[in-house]
């Protein structure tokens, strides 16, 4: 399936599950405990840094960087949404104005108990590889989340072919997003797209690593709970 048909897919499942919460069917968790919220960013979009102007992030071979991160949040949420956890998207599609300034705040409002943004890697090396996980400079609990996903999509280096182990996987930086966040954060660069191969593997095992994420979350989080 191709990125935008796969995008139209999962779209539409997202809608189906809106409209059962509209409908105001009680969802049951399986997890007896209080459902925590997760707020996933898919970066880039429309109006992301100026208004009116969609900005695609990186593009490869057709692929927009927007589109990847909506196909990644959209299954990342998914699967926390079975694993019981409430899921909030930023954005939903490349239409709607999502200024980078919002998204933190976005998710602050929605009293988030953890931030996802989720990005892909572009740079002019080919030869780059492997996903990186960042924190906000100075974050204990981003940092201690930013362990605990990297630990996960490095081990997925071990079933899915050619997918790599970054040289320095966990980093810290100054993110807005990261930044203005209340709740432990973290911005996952999922793979580079820059590199031919790895852009196949970021298209043709985004179920797998979107399950990795989700994983390493709800660790997390079951982590937090116990202390
Ligand atoms: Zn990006």
């Amino acid at each position: 399936m191709t990125i935008r048909g796969l995008i139209t897919s999962l779209s539409a499942g997202l809608a189906l599950a809106y409209a059962s919460n509209v409908d105001g069917q009680v969802v049951v968790t399986k997890k007896a405990r209080p459902a925590k919220t997760i707020v996933i960013d898919a970066g880039h979009g429309m109006g992301n840094r100026r208004s009116g102007v969609y900005d695609p992030g990186a593009v490869r071979e057709g692929i927009s960087e927007s589109d990847m991160n909506l196909a990644y949040a959209f299954e990342t949420g998914k699967r926390l949404s079975e694993k019981g956890f409430n899921v909030l998207h930023t954005r939903l599609d490349n239409s709607t104005e999502t200024p980078l300034s919002q998204r933190a705040y976005q998710a602050n409002n929605a009293n988030a108990d953890l931030f996802l943004s989720i990005h892909m890697n572009a740079v002019e090396n080919t030869g780059a590889r492997g996903p990186i996980v960042y924190y906000q400079n100075g974050s204990t609990t981003g940092s201690n989340l930013a362990e605990r996903v990297s630990g996960e999509l490095n081990s997925l280096t071990n079933s899915i072919q050619g997918y790599a182990v970054n040289s320095n996987p966990v980093r810290s930086n100054n993110y807005a997003v990261l930044r203005d966040s209340k709740s432990p954060a973290v911005l996952i660069e999922t793979g580079f797209m820059s590199n031919p191969s790895e852009l196949r593997i970021l298209t043709q095992n985004y179920k797998q690593i979107s399950e990795g994420i989700a994983k390493a979350v709800d660790d997390y989080l079951s982590n937090e709970v116990r202390r």
